[in-house]
């Protein structure tokens, strides 16, 4: 069947921008799963809609109106692009998503990505639950300070202000929850290849991956 990459790990680890390199390179279709849980986040504040009603935001989960274009995501027929990737919408995403009934109605969402001629995911639990069957699981990390300094990098470059000690706190908390929840939890699997790109470049990493791959 259509082969999965799954890459799994923790927030800020550089793992989207290593997957999306990957689908690239092999010519693969890319899911990013965070985006998911990110749109789910964005439609509940759009509606009024508190996070801890786990019932109200599972409905809105399992009807979420997104579509993923070339490098641009949708919600709603609006550009949430760039709406999605800041700070209060990755922290309302980690609350949503650990809702069992939420990730639920993503479930069949995420698995109708697999296609021809192939497909790299990217989450954090793609190997463990959405993608079990994966040719090749990747956990990907880096240390939390290295990873709080790439996220402050990457805010400063887009103009925003930010305290890396205040970033390190928010990523560490994240991480925390994602690892404690009870529901699919972030984690190492048996059968997973971990690669630690604390001190290695993007290029090395997608490289160790596609050998990986070809193995
Ligand atoms: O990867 P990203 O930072 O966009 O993910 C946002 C949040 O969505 C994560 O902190 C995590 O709580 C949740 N998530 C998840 N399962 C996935 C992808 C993301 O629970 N497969």
């Amino acid at each position: 069947s259509t082969p999965v990459i799954a890459i799994d790990g923790p927030s800020a680890s550089g793992k989207g921008t290593v997957a999306a390199r990957i689908a690239a390179a092999l010519g693969f279709h890319y899911l990013d799963s965070g985006a998911l849980y990110r749109l789910t986040a964005l439609a509940a504040i759009h509606r009024g809609v508190d996070f801890k009603s786990q019932q109200e935001v599972a409905s809105i989960a399992a009807t979420l109106n997104a579509s993923f274009l070339e490098g641009m995501i949708l919600l709603d027929d609006e550009d949430a692009t760039e709406t999605i990737r800041s700070e209060a919408i990755g922290e309302g995403a980690s609350q949503v998503a650990t809702h069992p009934l939420v990730r639920q109605a993503l479930l069949q969402r995420q698995r109708d990505f697999q296609r021809d001629p192939g497909l790299v995911a990217d989450g954090r639990d793609m190997g463990s639950v959405v993608f079990p069957n994966a040719v090749l699981k990747v956990f990907l990390t880096a240390s939390p300070a290295e990873r709080a300094n790439r996220r402050h990098k990457q805010l400063i470059a887009k103009g925003e202000s930010a305290i890396l000690t205040d970033i390190l706190q928010d990523i560490e908390q994240r991480d925390a929850r994602d690892r404690a929840r009870t529901v699919a939890p972030l984690q190492i699997l048996p059968d997973a290849k971990l690669l630690d790109t604390t001190q290695m470049g993007i290029d090395c990493a997608v490289r160790q991956v596609l050998n990986w791959y070809a193995e």
